[in-house]
């Protein structure tokens, strides 16, 4: 859980022993911008976070991630010039007809901004690439973390939806609209009484396991009354729940044990899905809710309900030839993935070899 992100620190490589050229990587968040000077091979030169500024409107906001990104290569001590290519990863997706946001979650003021456009006019940079958080996260995944290696991966994110990002062969799945990969949006539920996503539709995935589902179906059962050491007040925030329900699963509690087999068991028809559709190699759950994540107890018993899930519904070849696993990076993966996909593009119109 990253609380508090001005204290998380990253261990610099040092730029003298970089492999040139270098890449930036800014990823626009829930609430700060993180950004980062990344070298050939994805090792992380310089780094800092700074608030986004998201409520003073896109124009100024804007304008503060720009200088925050001339000030990322400033403190690097490398000159414009020797910044190849930058990735820019932000909340939903840019409308490839038009370059302007689509639908951005959180910051709905800012749709249809030109985000390509002003933030290439504010840095200067001659080559920028814009993608979303989940595509960025999956990147970064990909290139250097949990799926380093693999022919392929879809990152599921796990917050207050799902978020979804999914790479093949070195691509991004962006899509003809720019919606490729909103697998938080896939039907786990036809019944005329499923649950009420977001989206305002009913029976999606998001409204089974995301973090704000798992509070949710938590509080209902609470006040039911059905026993659980689980204390939900009035006054309990939705995102407080799903940690209180992995602490007390990981104290045995019967109750919060069962809220996350379900999220798993719902989690596993939706994975069932993605594996007919893309057969990747590799699916990594990541984001906020992790149930303690890899190595502890209620983590573990999360992705064995998952895979179990899978290994009873999927095509036999695919289901055996998965990996399965929790993601790596945490909340870095976005600003790495979007430097590397920056990387990749630009290798891509260079004609140059990896
Ligand atoms: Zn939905």
């Amino acid at each position: 859980m990253s609380n508090s992100i001005m204290a998380e620190e990253r261990v610099h490589f040092p730029v003298s022993e970089a492999a040139p050229p270098l890449f930036i990587g800014m990823n626009f968040g829930g609430t700060h911008l993180k950004i980062g000077v990344l070298d050939q091979e994805g090792r992380t030169v310089s780094y800092f976070a700074t608030p986004h500024h998201a409520e003073l409107g896109p124009e100024e906001s804007t304008r503060h991630a720009a200088r925050a990104v001339l000030e990322a290569i400033d403190k690097t001590g490398a000159d414009l010039k020797s910044i190849v290519s930058a990735g820019f990863s932000f909340p939903g997706s840019l409308n490839p007809r038009t370059e302007q946001l689509h639908r951005p979650p959180n910051i709905p003021d800012w749709q249809g901004y030109p985000i390509a456009e002003k933030l290439t006019e504010y840095t200067g940079l001659s080559s920028v690439l814009f993608c979303n958080n989940a595509n960025a996260a999956a990147y970064g995944e990909y290139w250097i973390g949990a799926a380093k290696g693999t022919h392929s991966v879809c990152l599921l994110l796990l917050d207050r939806g799902i978020g979804c990002g999914i790479i093949v062969e070195g691509r991004e799945i962006k899509g003809a609209n720019g919606f490729g990969g909103e697998f938080g949006h896939m039907i786990v539920d036809p019944s005329p009484g499923a649950r009420w996503c977001n989206c305002l539709q009913q029976g999606h995935l998001e409204a089974y396991s995301s973090a704000t589902a798992v509070a949710r179906r938590t509080r209902e059962l609470i006040e039911v009354g059905l026993r659980s050491s689980i204390k939900i007040h009035h006054g309990t925030s939705l995102d407080a729940i799903p940690r209180m329900v992995y602490e007390e699963a990981e104290k045995g509690d019967e109750l919060a044990t069962q809220i996350v087999l379900d999220t798993a068991r719902f989690l596993g028809l939706g994975i069932v899905t993605l594996l007919h559709t893309i057969d990747p190699e590799c699916v990594l759950i990541g984001g906020e809710m992790m149930f303690g994540g890899k190595g502890s107890k209620i983590g573990e018993m999360f992705l064995t309900r998952i895979r179990e899930e899978i290994d009873k519904r999927a095509l036999k070849d695919l289901a055996e030839n998965l990996k399965l696993d929790f993601a790596q990076l945490g909340s870095f993966a976005s600003y790495i993935g979007a430097a590397g996909l920056a990387r990749d593009e630009s290798w891509l119109f260079s004609g140059a070899d990896e």
